[in-house]
């Protein structure tokens, strides 16, 4: 749950920061001939601007209070045009896809068919901000932060804070993630849940705790996590995590990866699972493997046989990933960049269907 929420997240080096808030103005006058689709973007986007408290890190989400479920299920066909901005399109649709579950493309670039919500509350978790409408998943994501959360108590964590999983039908969110398109994918806070039923607005508004000493962004910062607040519960559950089967990769900041190869003595083969990458101190990142039937649904290759506590995580925790380069004094000023938006054409043939099947 960052804007430095990367994607393809196989390799360092290639970070993919994302685009700014949807071009809602530009659907709403293209859509103008579509008055019930206009009015529910219009809605979204003023409700955007209303829930400006965002996790940090993360830009505000344009989501949709409950009131809008009664919007339509699946766009109409006029509107799904090939060149359309995919982020509006799968952004506007409030109800998951009546078809089969099924994970369409790869985990940043595709969508999501039959996809299951988690319930807002369980014996041991809640979902945290509600009006984004992102507690959607395949329902193997779904049973796995089940499982999760089920174990939790006897590792000592008290219950599981849930961010986003993904939108209804998946695809390219309006806010904060690249990753997060086909349900495979759920934030999981690095706060334990308190023993209480928070409020819907304490959903909203309630930040998270970094895990870190300080920002990573200083020549010479110490990277690692702060005694005071990381704890062996923590560790524990992201093993537990890590250990389960269709779990493929979980992202974590280097710092709290140090801290796990640290942490375990036994076995750690698990730790192979759990990869560095930008942000992530205040959540941790799980991905699930492509279900079983998902035709279309591409795996990431396998991480790099090991434990990866080694050579490249020394080089994670350098001043080189995190420090910014001072520009040389010849150097041009950078020409602004022009933000191109994923349009409906670049996902998979089948996403169409998902956006209009009702
Ligand atoms: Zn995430």
């Amino acid at each position: 749950m960052t804007r430095m929420h990367a994607a393809a997240i196989a390799s360092r080096g290639r970070l993919v920061r994302l685009s700014g808030l949807p071009g809602l103005p530009g659907l709403l006058s293209g859509l103008s001939r579509l008055p019930l689709l206009a009015g529910a973007l219009a809605a979204l986007a003023a409700v955007s601007a209303a829930h400006a408290t965002p996790l940090p890190r993360e830009k505000p989400a344009a989501a949709a209070p409950l009131q809008l479920a009664a919007a339509p299920s699946g766009l109409p066909a006029s509107a799904v045009r090939p060149g359309a901005v995919a982020k509006d399109l799968f952004g506007a649709v409030r109800a998951p896809a009546p078809l089969a579950a099924r994970a369409i493309g790869s985990y940043a670039k595709g969508c999501l068919a039959g996809a299951t919500a988690l319930a807002v509350d369980g014996p041991t978790w809640q979902v945290m901000r509600l009006s984004r409408n992102r507690n959607w998943g395949h329902p193997h994501l779904v049973a796995m932060l089940q499982r999760l959360a089920g174990d939790a108590p006897a590792l000592g964590w008290s219950g599981l804070l849930v961010g986003d999983l993904a939108q209804p039908r998946g695809g390219p969110m309006t806010s904060g993630h690249s990753s997060h398109q086909i349900g495979l994918d759920a934030d999981i806070w690095l706060t334990p849940m308190p023993g209480r039923t928070l409020s819907r607005e304490e959903r909203e508004t309630m930040t998270a705790i970094s895990m870190l000493k300080g920002p990573s962004e200083l020549p010479g910062a110490d990277r690692g996590v702060d005694p005071a607040k990381w704890t062996d519960s923590h560790a524990r559950l992201i093993r537990r995590a890590a250990q389960d089967p269709q779990v493929s990769r979980i992202f974590v900041h280097p710092g709290i990866k140090q801290a796990l190869c640290r942490f375990e003595t036994g076995e750690r083969g698990w730790l192979r699972k759990v990869r560095p990458w930008w942000g992530h101190h205040y959540h941790f990142h799980v991905r699930i493997a492509c279900p079983a039937g998902s035709i279309g649904c591409k795996d990431q290759d396998a991480p790099p046989p090991g434990d990866g506590c080694g050579a490249e995580l020394v080089s994670w925790l350098s001043d080189e990933p995190w420090v910014p380069k001072k520009p040389k004094k010849t150097d041009k000023p950078a020409a602004p960049v022009q933000k191109k938006h994923m349009t409906l054409s670049a996902l998979p043939e089948a996403c169409t269907e998902v956006l209009v099947a009702r």
